[in-house]
């Protein structure tokens, strides 16, 4: 079986296993269904997720004057704390900026590596933790804006990492920590504005990732740099497809490339 399309990150749904779907203009796959398969991975050209030009594909799956100038790449995505909208001022687009700033907003702990701290539009849970490849999270505080959201993290990151170590999220050498226990030593550290909405109930997400066998040692597929590859898919996790031979390719980070895919 043949597809064609430009990547963007896998769709998910937390069931039993995680289920995880490839959504392409014409075509839709399941890509459960691949495992054990051997496919093959052929990058044909960019195209831009802004402008839909086929140019070099910058960040986030734009070129980079998309990615300069379009609200949803305003720098407040990646640091939440920057995030103006409460305050009325515009970034980029301040519409835009509003629909997406000013709406409950959560600050959790994840466990794909070692414990994180992360924020994520309360509407992107659990799907933020799948992204990430994490096997348990937990929500913090959940607020009614990105900006309270956004000095929580930072104020929280003094204490906690803020990175995963994605080559032990690939390998499985992960720990089972009681992220109530975790939750609770950071709650002194909540900034004063956030304190009341600290979520003391809430109780750990456990995630399972559809892995046949994980790689004891990973290498990653770049398709800028190797744009052909064929191998018997084993696993996903996270945003990664996981091969028999230990190559990893994470899709969030191919966004915008435009790729066959055979299934044999
Ligand atoms: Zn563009």
């Amino acid at each position: 079986m043949k597809y064609e399309g430009v990547l963007t990150k896998m769709r998910s749904e937390l069931a039993e296993t995680v289920q995880y779907y490839l959504i392409f203009e014409s075509d839709f796959i399941h890509v459960n269904q691949l495992l054990d398969r051997k496919i093959s991975i052929n990058f044909l050209k960019f195209q831009c997720l802004g402008c839909k030009l086929q140019k070099k594909v910058f960040a986030q799956g734009y070129c980079y004057n998309c990615f300069s100038s379009l609200p949803q790449a305003g720098e407040w995505i990646r640091s939440p704390e920057l995030s103006k909208a409460h305050l009325d001022i515009e970034d980029r687009d301040l519409e835009f900026e509003k629909e997406a700033q000013l709406q409950p907003h959560v600050v959790y702990l994840a466990n794909s590596s070692d414990v994180k701290v992360g924020v994520t539009r309360k509407t992107q849970i659990p799907t933020r933790w799948i992204d990430q490849g994490a096997h348990e999270a937990i929500e913090i505080v959940e607020v009614p804006n990105r900006y309270l959201a956004g000095i929580t993290e930072v104020a929280l990151k003094g204490h906690v990492s803020d990175k995963t170590n994605w080559r032990r999220m690939l390998t499985n050498d992960i720990k089972d920590l009681n992220l109530e226990d975790e939750r609770e030593k950071l709650k002194g550290f909540i900034p004063e504005e956030a304190r009341n909405y600290y979520l003391a109930g809430n109780k750990e997400t456990e995630i399972k990732f559809p892995v046949l066998q994980f790689p004891k040692k990973v290498k990653t597929l770049n398709l800028a740099k190797n744009p052909f590859y064929e191998g018997v898919l084993k696993g996903i996790k996270g945003q990664y497809f996981l091969f028999e031979d230990g190559t990893v390719f994470n899709v969030r980070s191919h966004e915008g490339y435009v790729v066959e895919l055979n299934v044999n």
